[in-house]
C-alpha cells in the first residue's frame, strides 16, 4: 500500500495560535485592550466540559479574556436569554458561544437568534449563514473553516476540483458546502438517503467525510489520489477502554493523496478557528468605534 500524506491539523493549529496571540499583544500594545470570549456551558455533558475546557485554555494562552459561565443542567430559556442579553451589551466581550448540544429543554435556535451577530463566533446565526451563503463578510462556523485552510494549505488554489461531502448538518455540511463554493470547487453534498453513496464518493478530488459514524468512509470509496478531510470524532470500544476515530477507515486510505488523522486533523483547528472569529469581531469593533 502507498501511504497518503498525513495532513498535520496540530501543527497548522499551533501556527494560526501562535500568530494570533502575536496580533493580540500588538492590539493590546496599540489599543490598550484585548479581546474577550464567553462561552456559555449548560449541564454536564462530558464531551462539552472537555471542549469548553480546551476553548478556555486556548483563549488564555492566545492572551485573550475567557469568560466561563457553567449553569446546571436545569437552567431555564429565560436565565440563558438573559445572560445572552448581557454578554451582547457587554464591552468586554468580543465572542459569544453557546456550546452544543444543550439539554431538551431548551431551545437551541431561539437561543443563538438571541446573539449579536456581530460577536456570534461560531456562525450559527441565521444572519451569518446567509451572509456566508450570499458571499458578504461573515462569521463563519469554525470547524468547516478549519478544514478550508487545511485544504488551501495543501492543495493550493482548489478550483475546478470536485468535492464530496458526506453530511448536512447546519454546522459542518452546509457552510463547508459554501466555503468551498465560493472557492470554485463543483461541490456534492451527500446524505443519508444518498443513492450510490461509495460511487459517489469515488468521484471526489476532495472527500469530506462529516457524518458521525465510525469507519463509515471504506478505503474503496476513495478515488486514489483524493484528498480526504476526516471531520468525524467517534469513540469506540477498544480492549478495556476506549479510543477515537474518524468517519474515515484511514488504515484503508493508504491510496489517497493525503488525509487528516483523528485525532490531530480538524479538532485543533476547530480551536484555532474559534480564536480567529474572535479577533475578527474583535477587530470589527475596533474599526467601527474608530
Ligand atoms: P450531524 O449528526 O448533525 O449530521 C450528520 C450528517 O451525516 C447528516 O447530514 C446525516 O444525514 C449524515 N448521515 C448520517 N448517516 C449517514 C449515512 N449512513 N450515509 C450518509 N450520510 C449520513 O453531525 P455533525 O455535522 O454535527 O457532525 C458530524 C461529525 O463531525 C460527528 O462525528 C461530530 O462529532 C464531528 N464533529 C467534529 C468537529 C471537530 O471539531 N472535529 C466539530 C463538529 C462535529 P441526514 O441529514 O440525512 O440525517
Amino acid at each position: 500500500m502507498t501511504q497518503a500524506q498525513r495532513i498535520d491539523g496540530k501543527a497548522f493549529a499551533a501556527g494560526m495560535t501562535a500568530r494570533i496571540a502575536a496580533e493580540v499583544t500588538a492590539l493590546r500594545d496599540a489599543a490598550g485592550v484585548e479581546p474577550g470570549l464567553a462561552v456559555v456551558l449548560v449541564g454536564q455533558d462530558p464531551a462539552s466540559q472537555v471542549y469548553v475546557g480546551a476553548k478556555h485554555r486556548a483563549t488564555v494562552a492566545a492572551g485573550m479574556r475567557s469568560f466561563e459561565h457553567r449553569l446546571p443542567a436545569e437552567t431555564s430559556q429565560t436565565v440563558l436569554l438573559d445572560l445572552i442579553g448581557q454578554l451582547n451589551a457587554d464591552p468586554n466581550v468580543h465572542g459569544i458561544l453557546v456550546q452544543l448540544p444543550l439539554p431538551a429543554h431548551l431551545d437551541a435556535s431561539a437561543l443563538i437568534a438571541a446573539i449579536d451577530p456581530s460577536k456570534d463566533v461560531d456562525g450559527f446565526h441565521v444572519i451569518n449563514a446567509g451572509r456566508l451563503a450570499t458571499g458578504q463578510d461573515a462569521m463563519v462556523p469554525c470547524t468547516p473553516l478549519g478544514c478550508l485552510f487545511l485544504l488551501q494549505d495543501h492543495l493550493g488554489d482548489l478550483s475546478g476540483l470536485h468535492a464530496v461531502i458526506v453530511g448536512r448538518s447546519n454546522i459542518v455540511g452546509k457552510p463547508m458546502a459554501q466555503l468551498l463554493l465560493a472557492a470554485n470547487c463543483t461541490v456534492t453534498i451527500a446524505h443519508s438517503k444518498s443513492r450510490n453513496l461509495a460511487a459517489l464518493c469515488r468521484t471526489a478530488d476532495i472527500l469530506i467525510a462529516a457524518v458521525g459514524r465510525p469507519e463509515m468512509v471504506r478505503g474503496d470509496w476513495i478515488k486514489p489520489g483524493a484528498t480526504v478531510i476526516d471531520v468525524g470524532i467517534n469513540r469506540i470500544p477498544d480492549g478495556d477502554g476506549t479510543r477515537l476515530v474518524g468517519d474515515v477507515a484511514f488504515a484503508e486510505a493508504g491510496h489517497a493523496g493525503a488525509i487528516t488523522p483523528v485525532p490531530g486533523g480538524v479538532g485543533p483547528m476547530t480551536i484555532a478557528c474559534l480564536l480567529q472569529n474572535t479577533l475578527t469581531a474583535f477587530r470589527r469593533k475596533l474599526a467601527a468605534e474608530a
